[in-house]
Formats: structure tokens, C-alpha cells, sequence
């Protein structure tokens, strides 16, 4: 494994949204990285962080980060990685830009989750598909590269699934999310669309959920990877919570399991390929509340400072096999913190050069 001997400078695309601030937030402390530059749109080039971000975490703004100056998405940041909290249009155009400059670029972004030579991880579910990185050069011919992290959702589902599916197989899954406001960025929804109320869509949410997860499930034959072959119904909703995403899934198995087994993968899952130096990766990625009425978002997000996903009311499903609730930090685990551990792995395996 490679340790950093130095902090790496790093910088943040859309730096001022709801996923760049958390980006913010995590690197101004972080142990190998270090905060060089900060890239947003236009109208807001050329202001200093403070002036041109509206903060709404709780936490206050960063010292370190207050004076420094909004700088063009252009592949010409003063960094080694680049972040993306980008919109998929613009990280479609410019994040290829970066990856073709040398940049190792971690997207949180939907733009090429999907393609046939970007890895989509996440490090305790499928690390070894970050040997499409090699067909990515070939094909691409890029000086650096690109990985994605998966839509938060997908990630709240894949973490549960992929002990289960090692000791049991899956199936078919039945996903109801109700979603974080959030996850659509910020100012996201307006108040009056969302206060007493739950919106039945979220454009592309559930296509992606059904697609992502069979991809990270998948397996590599070479440098392919073959998706997993389980049927996937998604149904996605927008809920009046802040943060924290709830996923409510019933699971049929290939081979049929006691609900006390199915905890016990769940309790004891460890990443296949553990990296335990890695700074943001924990111990346990699962953490499995017994109480019947847990895990809740307000209560539960913030598990393992936001990259646990929490998984209780595990029974069994008169229409499957089993059923469970999960809960998901979007901003964290989904986004923010997810891309971090995938580029601590991309340093630690030697993919920086
Ligand atoms: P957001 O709050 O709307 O932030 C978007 C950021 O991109 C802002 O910094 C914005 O800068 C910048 N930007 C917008 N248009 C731009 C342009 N034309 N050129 C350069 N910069 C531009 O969105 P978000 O929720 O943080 O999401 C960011 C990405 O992460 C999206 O692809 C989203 O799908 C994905 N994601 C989000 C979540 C979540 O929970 N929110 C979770 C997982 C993945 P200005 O402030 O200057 O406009």
C-alpha cells in the first residue's frame, strides 16, 4: 500500500453547491489532502469562497478556505485530484478535459458512472474494478483518469446488498427510497412544494438505482465488467427530510436464509479488499439497529460520522424472502465522503503517478 508522504493538493469542481460544500468541509481536515483551489460557475468566478457561497452546514465555513478565490472549471488548477460536484451536463464537457490533463478526477456526477471503461466504486463493495482504469487509458488515452462514486441512493441499497448477495444470492429486489431534499442540490425545492408533502419522482433516480446497483454487484471477467443479472423494481420519492436518504427493500434469495443469518452478514460485513489505513474508510461499513422502530434519518445519518449505513426492521417478506430498512447520509457516504475514500484508494493502490 502507498501512504503519502506529503499532502496532496486537491481541488474542488462546484465547490459552492450542496455536495462541493461537504467536500469543503471534510478536506479542510483531512489527513492526506489539502485544499488547493476552488472552481465554480461563471457568476461566480473571481468572488472569494465566502462571498460567493451560500454555507448551510452547520459547521461554520472554514477558516482556510474563506479568502480563497472561485476559479473557472478549466483544467488549469493548481491540484493532482479534482473532485467533481458537478451537474451531469457540465461534467459530461469538462471532466474528461481534466482526466485528459493528467487530473485523477473522483465524480460524484452521473455523466459516465455507466460507461464501459469508468469504474463506478465503492472500495468495500467492488475495489477490483478499478482495473478498468487500465482499459480507460487504453481506449481513452488519457495522461490521468476518471472514477466515479454512485448516486447516493444506489449507494444506501449496494452496501446491504453485496453481503447478502456473497452468502446468499439475490434474486429479485423491491426498492421504495424516500429521499432527502438535499439530494437535489441547493436551494433545491422550493418550500412550498415539499413542506407536508411527498413527490412521487425524481427524474432518471430510478434508472439509475436499478442500473448502478447491478453494476456494482457485478463482476469483471478481464477488463469487462458483467453486470449482475437480479431483477431490480426501484420506486424513488422525495420526502421533507433534510438529509438522510430511507430505503425500504424486500429481497429474493438464490438460496434461502433464517432472518438471524441474513443479520449476522450484514453485522460482520467487511470490506472483501479491507484497507484499514485508509483515513475515511471504517471498520464496519453496516451498522444493524435491533429496535423495531429504527434506523431513522434524523437519528441515524450521521452513523460513523456519515459513512455507515444503517439497516434494521430485518423480517421476513411475505412476498420474497426478506425484507429491511435502510438509511443512507446522501451528502456523506452518498456523495462527499464516498468520492474521498475512492480517491484514498486510488493513492494507496498506486494509481496516482
Ligand atoms: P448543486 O447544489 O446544484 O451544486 C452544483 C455546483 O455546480 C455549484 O457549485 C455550481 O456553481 C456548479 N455549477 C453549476 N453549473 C455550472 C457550470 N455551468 N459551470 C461550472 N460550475 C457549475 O448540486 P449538488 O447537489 O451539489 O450535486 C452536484 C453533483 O453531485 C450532481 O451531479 C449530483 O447529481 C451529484 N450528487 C448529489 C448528491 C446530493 O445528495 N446532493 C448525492 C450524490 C451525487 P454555482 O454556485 O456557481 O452555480
Amino acid at each position: 500500500m502507498n501512504y503519502p508522504n506529503k499532502k496532496i493538493n486537491v481541488a474542488v469542481l462546484g465547490a459552492t453547491g450542496a455536495v462541493g460544500q461537504r467536500f469543503v468541509q471534510l478536506l479542510c481536515d483531512h489527513p492526506w489532502f489539502h485544499i488547493s483551489a476552488l472552481a465554480a460557475s461563471e457568476r461566480n468566478v473571481g468572488k472569494r469562497y465566502e462571498e460567493a457561497c451560500g454555507w448551510h452546514l452547520s459547521d461554520v465555513m472554514p477558516e482556510a478556505v474563506r479568502e480563497m478565490i472561485i476559479q473557472p472549471v478549466e483544467p488549469v488548477l493548481d491540484a493532482q485530484i479534482v473532485f467533481s460536484a458537478l451537474p451531469a451536463q457540465v461534467a459530461r464537457e469538462t471532466e474528461p478535459l481534466f482526466a485528459q490533463a493528467g487530473y485523477a478526477v473522483c465524480s460524484n456526477s452521473s455523466a459516465f458512472r455507466l460507461d464501459a471503461d469508468v469504474p463506478v466504486i465503492i472500495p468495500e463493495v467492488n475495489a477490483d474494478h478499478l482495473v478498468l482504469l487500465k482499459r480507460q487509458k487504453e481506449q481513452r488515452g488519457w495522461e490521468g483518469l476518471l472514477v466515479t462514486s454512485p448516486n447516493c441512493t444506489t449507494t444506501g441499497i449496494a452496501i446491504p446488498l453485496k453481503p447478502i448477495d456473497m452468502a446468499f444470492g439475490l434474486k429479485k429486489v423491491m426498492a421504495v427510497s424516500m429521499q432527502a431534499v438535499s439530494g437535489a442540490g441547493y436551494p433545491g425545492l422550493s418550500y412550498l412544494d415539499i413542506q407536508d408533502n411527498v413527490i412521487p419522482f425524481i427524474k432518471g433516480e430510478e434508472e439509475k438505482i436499478e442500473r448502478e446497483s447491478r453494476a456494482l454487484l457485478g463482476r469483471m471477467a478481464g477488463k469487462q465488467r458483467l453486470d449482475a443479472d437480479f431483477t431490480f423494481s426501484a420506486q424513488a420519492n422525495r420526502v421533507a427530510v433534510s438529509e438522510g436518504h430511507t430505503i425500504c427493500l424486500s429481497l429474493e434469495l438464490e438460496e434461502k436464509a433464517e432472518i438471524a443469518a441474513v443479520q449476522d452478514v450484514l453485522r460482520d460485513f467487511r470490506a472483501p479488499i479491507y484497507r484499514p489505513n485508509l483515513p475515511s474508510m471504517p471498520l464496519f461499513p453496516i451498522i444493524v439497529r435491533d429496535e423495531e422502530d429504527r434506523p431513522q434519518p434524523r437519528k441515524d445519518r450521521n452513523a460513523g460520522q456519515g459513512m455507515q449505513v444503517s439497516v434494521g426492521r430485518i423480517r421476513p417478506c411475505p412476498l420474497l424472502d426478506v425484507r429491511m430498512v435502510s438509511v443512507v447520509h446522501n451528502t456523506l457516504r452518498g456523495a462527499a465522503s464516498g468520492a474521498i475514500l475512492n480517491a484514498e484508494l486510488l493513492v494507496a493502490e498506486g494509481y496516482l503517478s
